[in-house]
């Protein structure tokens, strides 16, 4: 189509635009994330990708092998492994039925999706134990306030197949050492042993008679709580429950010999590693699959306690779902909040390196020319800035002075029809034009005299 055409047609629209009444849109757009969820900018990748580093370095150090699953599962998978009353399934889990009718729900959490994905795929034919690590979104239907969103990353790790004690160290002293990479300070682990089914039986029955015996004194969803899942009560975060709870029996002193022989030696590897924790008897988390091993990662910088991660041993729920006995630990770590301790404590974010070579253009063909040039760079692994928008030579010039790079690299009408580049050492202000096929190895030699380096040092 002719360009004047175009252009009448254009001006017809927005003169018939003009004319046309303004509208009361029904649905305004609402600019602005959903209330508990944010955008991850620009800005704060650098602590973002040093997480992401961090923890890739440490999964594959420790031997455990990336999986990935939806964020939406059937939403009885949650029911079943989390428990009907948690405050996870009562108040907190987005759930909803699709146009085909089935009731789904986002992830509160992952273990109980690679659960589902370890049966699904038969990985209990795989040679045990079988190491898991995932990473990725988690949605709760929470109050957002500082450090607490409804929609949070995770980066989550689970064994299954081991039942030794080694296997809770081990996850331990990984999440302790992913946390000191990361500069972290201030951390301490709290841990607790709610012991097995059996031991668990007759533990129950005493906490249920002491907590009746208090009934009057607890708050309401505790006592609803009492008839059933009373030892969710030790969790309540209610002053005058925790105030009745700080007189409960405690579930370390009520393990049977196996689990008390667990936690014991959990213990001695514990203060073998050196890892700082403190036994904690209210933890038991919020989530019913856990059995024997619970543990928080606590940060006690300025004086404040924030949960960076938890996790804990669940033997059971690997069976519960449909599986074969399958004793299994894990733990989620809240890198939002990790982000948010490193931003506190200006600890180190990545910083993706930097060009030390410019190049600029000018000139139509050179433009051309350029980009190609570009690509020829950057398939040798040579890292290039450029500023193709841009026309004046001044410009781009300024623009590579203030980058610091070595070498600008120039391409003009005459380079672009011989063949040629000029090559001009901002170091020494000396530039020289070579032929194309001899670029890839000055370009090399440049890089790496002395000169070029020293200078990148002082900077
Ligand atoms: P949990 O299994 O609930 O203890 O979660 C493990 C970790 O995920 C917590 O220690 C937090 O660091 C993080 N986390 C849990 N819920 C949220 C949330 N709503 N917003 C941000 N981080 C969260």
């Amino acid at each position: 189509m002719p360009r004047k055409n175009v252009k009448v047609e254009a001006s017809q629209k927005s003169a018939s635009k003009e004319a046309l009444p303004k509208k009361k849109l029904k649905n305004p757009i609402v600019l602005q994330n959903p209330r508990g969820m944010k955008d991850i900018l620009p800005g704060d990748q650098g602590y973002w990708t040093q997480v992401r580093r961090v923890l890739e370095s440490s999964y594959q150090k420790y031997g455990f092998q990336r999986i990935d699953i939806p964020v939406l599962e059937y939403a009885n998978l949650f029911s079943r492994s989390i428990g009907e009353d948690t405050d996870i399934m009562d108040k907190e889990v987005y759930s909803f039925k699709t146009k085909g009718g089935d009731e789904v729900a986002l992830r509160p959490e992952f273990t109980a999706g690679i659960a589902r994905s370890y049966i699904q795929h038969g990985m209990n034919v795989l040679p045990k134990p079988v190491k898991l690590f995932s990473i990725g979104q988690a949605y709760r239907y929470d109050r957002p306030q500082e450090g607490r969103y409804r929609e949070f990353w995770q980066a989550n790790f689970d064994i299954f197949g081991e039942e030794d004690s080694i296997l809770d160290a081990e996850v331990m002293q990984l999440a302790y050492r992913v946390l000191g990479n990361l500069k972290l300070k201030d951390i301490q682990f709290q841990v607790n042993s709610i012991g097995c089914t059996d031991c668990r039986k007759s533990y129950l029955s005493l906490l249920v008679s002491y907590f009746k015996s208090k009934n009057k004194k607890l708050c309401k969803d505790c006592k609803r709580r009492l008839g059933t899942n009373p030892l969710r009560i030790l969790d309540c975060k209610e002053d005058k429950c925790i105030q009745v709870s700080s007189g409960a029996p405690q579930t370390v002193d009520h393990l049977c010999e196996d689990c008390h022989e667990h936690f014991k030696s959990l213990l001695e590897y514990l203060d073998e590693l050196e890892i700082p924790y403190s036994i904690n008897p209210s933890l038991v988390r919020g989530l019913d699959y856990y059995s024997r091993t619970v543990f928080e990662i606590w940060s006690l910088a300025e004086g404040k306690r924030l949960s960076l991660g938890g996790g804990g041993r669940y033997d059971k729920l690997i069976e519960n779902l449909g599986g074969e006995p399958t004793p299994s630990i894990g733990f989620g770590l809240g890198l939002d909040r990790i982000v948010m301790e490193m931003k506190r404590t200006n600890a180190k974010q990545y910083e993706a390196p930097k060009p030390r070579i410019f190049l600029a253009q000018l000139g139509k063909l050179a433009k051309r020319k350029s980009l190609k040039l570009f690509a020829d760079l950057e398939k040798n692994g040579i890292l290039v800035a450029e500023s193709f928008g841009r026309g004046g030579l001044k410009s781009q010039l300024r623009t590579a002075n203030k980058l610091g790079v070595d070498i600008t690299l120039i391409v003009g009408q005459k380079e672009a029809l011989d063949e040629t580049v000029i090559v001009k050492n901002m170091v020494s202000g000396t530039q020289e034009t070579v032929a194309k096929e001899k670029l890839l190895p000055l370009i090399k030699k440049i890089m790496k005299s002395k000169l070029v380096v020293l200078k990148y040092n002082n900077k």
